[in-house]
């Protein structure tokens, strides 16, 4: 399968190794979901892949909900009676109450006391917070910092604008055979967090460097958006509500660099053609992977899977947000997430991305009876160990390929693996035992060839 050897080209020590390294460099940018640092992020993204950066004007009506006016911020800090900074912007992002309105004031610790956050559990950590809708100012820092501080008048100062702007945005697209599109998305809008915004971000990065090499040779035309969460989703459905005519399958990537099992949390739908690809591939991937039903909170799947829109998009994660410590908090470091994680998280994206590319249906061109295999030398292996599974795998899609059964119908029903059920489909075809069936989701791929496309009016 094109993506899977495409991925073998570059290794998985060599994609751990990028994807880590790019993570790196974007850790320490103050990222929020409108301003300099997310346009940064985007420009740096900007260097891997054809990307396009989109500009809506605070104040723009996106359905329900309004695109905010820009934050950008320079420098915060808390000093005690001596001018030392107790809490530094310059030290951590997140020591900042993201989105926080300006303020220059001196206060007794009593009155500093309400805008101060912390996590008592875990008493080193800092808390990461955001205030997107409410005018608010406040600094997050390490409980064992907070308690220390002495009673006494503080100097509190933030240095930031909130003022009429633009929310930013990136698009990168590919047009493949077909016009249905597959959308890749994930959020941009976190400071110095790992796991939750980096990981997922460095992966759909890396995932659209490789197909760019393949292009031409795609089903599918992908589109990956890097937005900020929630209001980035709203506001590009917002101006793209054609898209759920051509979104046919998708994933929210998050959460992709840390040690834990896969998760993938099922679109609305719960049988979508992803829900089925993702479950299936997960599975040969571990035991340990788990498969989520859907629910509405978590990231972006909200609002694809809105009921207007509907889309069958799903989630992959490795740790489910929210059920880590680490979550929101400055141990989601970049010690908290591996190389060999995100090329391992690469790898099960590609996979489920060849599952859609080569699930189509064929028909066994001698189905009266089995085909003598052995006389065209396909009843042995063609090496290695897995001599059973090899011919298992050509009679399962022998026997199921009538014209109504995908690959991945066959590899469910057989369990077996997908690309082992579809190299059994390529050797058989190659044998002149199968033939391609075309049917109404091949869309323009099957008119470019000359093939009458069918309609659900022709039905
Ligand atoms: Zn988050």
């Amino acid at each position: 399968m094109k993506l899977s050897k495409q991925f073998d080209r570059v290794g998985m020590a060599a994609a751990g190794r990028d994807l880590y390294q790019f993570a790196a460099e974007l850790y320490p940018i103050c990222r929020s979901i409108t301003g300099h640092g997310i346009r940064q992020t985007l420009r740096m993204i900007q260097q891997h892949i054809p990307l396009k950066i989109f500009e809506v004007a605070s104040g723009t009506s996106v359905f329900d909900w309004t695109v905010p006016k820009e934050w950008n911020i320079k420098d915060a800090y808390i000093k005690d009676r001596s001018g030392r900074r107790v809490v530094d912007f310059q030290k951590s992002n997140l020591h900042v109450l993201n989105y926080s309105v300006p303020i220059h004031a001196t206060m007794p610790l009593g009155e500093l006391r309400p805008h101060l956050f912390s996590i008592p559990e875990h008493p080193d950590w800092i808390p990461y917070r955001t205030s997107y809708y409410k005018e608010e100012w406040g600094f997050c820092l390490s409980h064992s910092q907070l308690v220390a501080l002495p009673d006494g008048d503080y100097e509190v100062s933030i240095d930031s604008t909130l003022a009429d702007g633009s929310l930013s945005y990136g698009e990168c697209f590919f047009a493949g055979q077909s016009s249905d599109e597959i959308l890749i998305s994930c959020h941009v809008c976190h400071p110095s967090l790992a796991n939750d915004n980096l990981s997922g971000l460095t992966v759909a990065t890396a995932l659209a460097k490789l197909l760019a090499e393949l292009t031409s040779d795609l089903r599918y035309s992908y589109r990956f958006l890097f937005i900020p969460g929630t209001i980035g989703a709203i506001t590009w459905l917002a101006r793209n509500q054609d898209a759920r005519t051509r979104i046919r399958h998708g994933l929210v990537l998050t959460c992709l660099g840390d040690p834990a099992p896969f998760h993938y949390k099922k679109s609305r739908r719960g049988d979508a053609e992803i829900d089925r690809a993702a479950a299936h591939v997960l599975s040969h991937l571990s035991e340990r992977a788990e498969v989520l039903d859907f629910s509405p909170y978590g990231y972006d799947e909200r609002q694809y899977c809105s009921p207007g829109f509907n889309l069958g998009v799903g989630c992959l994660m490795r740790s489910v947000w929210g059920s880590f410590p680490e979550y929101h908090t400055s141990a989601d470091n970049m010690s908290f997430i591996e190389p060999k994680c995100l090329a391992e998280s690469l790898r099960a994206c590609v996979m489920v991305l060849d599952v859609l590319e080569n699930d189509r249906r064929y028909r066994n061109l001698l189905p009266f009876c089995e085909p003598q295999l052995g006389r065209r030398g396909l009843y042995r292996s063609t090496g290695g160990d897995s001599i059973a599974d090899e011919v298992n795998a050509r009679l399962w899609v022998l026997n199921f390929s009538d014209g109504e059964n995908s690959l991945l119908d066959i590899a469910e029903r057989s369990r077996l693996s997908f690309a082992m059920i579809f190299e059994a489909a390529q050797l058989l075809r190659e044998n002149g035992l199968l033939e391609l069936v075309l049917g109404a989701n091949d869309g323009e791929e099957v008119a470019a060839k000359g093939v009458h496309r069918s309609t659900a009016s022709d039905f």
